[in-house]
């Protein structure tokens, strides 16, 4: 018997738990649940995390958690309770299988049996955002080198465990040369590891054409988290529907399972929700537990209903499906063929599906970092890039000196265009004329010289080689 966390979430989510659990203890599942309460009503009664504390003990106790979409209130400071949870219980790789139920599921794409897995901790989900300036707001967009290699191992073990041929790697490294730069990197570095696997990279902007026109020539894909975030819904949406796909959120030590569509709200209270996306997350569970028997079973006749024509209004289609039911009569449908296996579909086998075990990634030794300069970003609502280079120009000492200033990343002094259009959210270059290391000593004193000159300096980054190597991006122009 395994203990787990269960939350039936807003919108659609109640229903669609309960529909996911009567299949599953009528299929025989060895599960005992504890049921928390998150999102909306505990948001809105002034918990900005959405989550009690006593809610957070239980998930970390039974380290199994079985979760229906929730709504996360609009504004107001409130955090995704999906973000804080995949984050703090470092479950960082999320594993979205989109397979098509062709000629059951109307679809475009027949052949399409695709895995997208998203790195789940990192890139612009830090979450840290800033307004600076009256015209401009920051995300911060973090990607850690441990945090790369855990993901892109996962991706390839997991093809190299179910039998998959190929891992693509999407990033856009042709413009965050350093972000996704040491995605890309990291993924180059690993692939070789595996000479079984076929390993690719596309640029994402084409990639994600690529995988919308023709997924069947994609196998497992593997991407940082926002656009693994977008593409993992497009990839289940052309399946069929957004309602089919189940997403598995995998850690060291816990694990989380849900459907990867949100609550649906104006679908709520009203028997209309396809719950096969939480079930398909449930069958994920249930391998992960070693419950495989059980999985399959689930698995074969959820098939074997989807072959019956036997479909929620998210798939209906005149011509092709038989009936059209609400949740709690797919769920019957579901639980009425437990024991038989599909017909035309392939009926799945699962071995072998038990958690898999990575090496722990170990920090390698400290590069040779050595400052060159500093990037001060001031806040400055005049328009002549000229005038305020005047006021940098007077900060300068005999060794820091102001190399360029950029306006949203590009060059607008020197000799910048006049066409270019400038906001109130300047980045002020400074270094030594030859190249030569600045003092970290050296940074504070120009502050202050900033300071006594009336510049209103809203943060700074230091400019650095790491091992000899730039590690910091040139200004577009410069
Ligand atoms: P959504 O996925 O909830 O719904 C989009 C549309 O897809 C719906 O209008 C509906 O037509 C369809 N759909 C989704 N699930 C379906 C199902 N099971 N059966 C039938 N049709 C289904 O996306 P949204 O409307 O952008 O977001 C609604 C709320 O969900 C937001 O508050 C958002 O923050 C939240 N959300 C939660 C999660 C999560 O808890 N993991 C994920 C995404 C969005």
């Amino acid at each position: 018997m395994d203990r787990i966390t269960i939350a039936k979430g807003d919108g659609i989510g109640p229903e669609i738990m309960d529909a996911t659990l009567q299949i599953l203890t009528a299929a025989g599942a060895q599960l005992e649940y504890d049921e928390i309460e998150v999102g909306e009503n505990v948001y809105l009664s002034g918990n900005t995390s959405g989550i009690s504390k006593d809610a957070w003990e239980t998930i970390r106790k039974n380290k199994i958690f079985l979760k229906a979409p929730i709504t996360t209130p609009q504004g107001g400071g409130y955090k995704s309770l999906n973000v804080t949870t995949r984050k703090s219980l470092g479950l960082y790789a999320n594993v979205r299988p989109c397979k098509s139920i062709h000629p059951f599921v109307k679809t475009k794409h027949p052949k399409m049996d695709v895995v997208i897995i998203r790195e789940n901790e990192e890139d612009l989900y830090a979450g840290i955002e800033h307004q600076q300036t009256d015209e401009v707001v920051q995300c911060l967009k973090l990607i850690s080198r441990p945090g790369c290699e855990k993901i892109v191992r996962y991706a390839i073990e997991y093809a190299k465990r179910y039998n998959r041929k190929k891992v693509t790697c999407f990033t856009k490294d042709n413009i965050m040369k350093q972000t996704d730069g040491l995605f890309h990197k990291v993924f180059d570095e690993i692939a070789p590891e595996y000479p079984e696997i076929e390993s690719e990279h596309w640029i994402i902007d084409i990639g994600a054409a690529k995988l919308a026109d023709t997924p069947e020539k994609f196998d497992v894909v593997v991407m940082p988290n926002l656009y693994g975030d977008v593409l993992s819904d497009v990839a289940a949406q052309i399946t069929g529907s957004v309602g089919l796909a189940g997403s598995a959120n995998i850690g060291e030590s816990c694990a989380m399972f849900e459907a990867i569509h949100g609550s649906a709200p104006r679908r709520a209270g009203q028997n209309l929700a396809n719950p096969s996306g939480l079930l398909q997350g449930a069958i994920m569970m249930l391998n992960h537990l070693g419950q495989n028997d059980v999985a399959e079973k689930v698995e074969n006749a959820w098939l074997t209903t989807m072959e019956e024509g036997i479909h929620t209004y998210d798939i209906f289609d005149e011509d092709i499906s038989k009936e059209k039911v609400g949740t709690k009569e797919f769920a019957q449908a579901v639980i009425a063929n437990l024991g038989k296996v599909p017909n035309t579909l392939k009926k799945v086998t699962y071995e072998n599906s038990n958690p898999l075990t990575l090496p722990k990634t170990v920090r390698k030794t400290p590069q040779e970092k050595i400052l060159k300069g500093v990037d001060i970003f001031v806040h400055w609502s005049g328009e002549d890039p000229d005038a305020i280079a005047k006021q940098l120009q007077d900060i300068e000492n005999e060794k820091l000196h102001l190399q360029v200033i950029t306006n949203r990343g590009v060059k607008v002094w020197p000799n910048g265009f006049e066409e270019t259009f400038c906001t109130d959210h300047w980045r002020c270059r400074y270094a030594t004329r030859n190249g030569a290391v600045v003092e970290m000593a050296e940074i504070p004193q120009l502050l202050q010289r900033a300071l006594e000159n009336n510049l209103d300096v809203i943060k700074t980054e230091n400019l650095y080689f790491f091992d000899g190597k730039q590690a910091f991006s040139m200004a577009q122009g410069q």
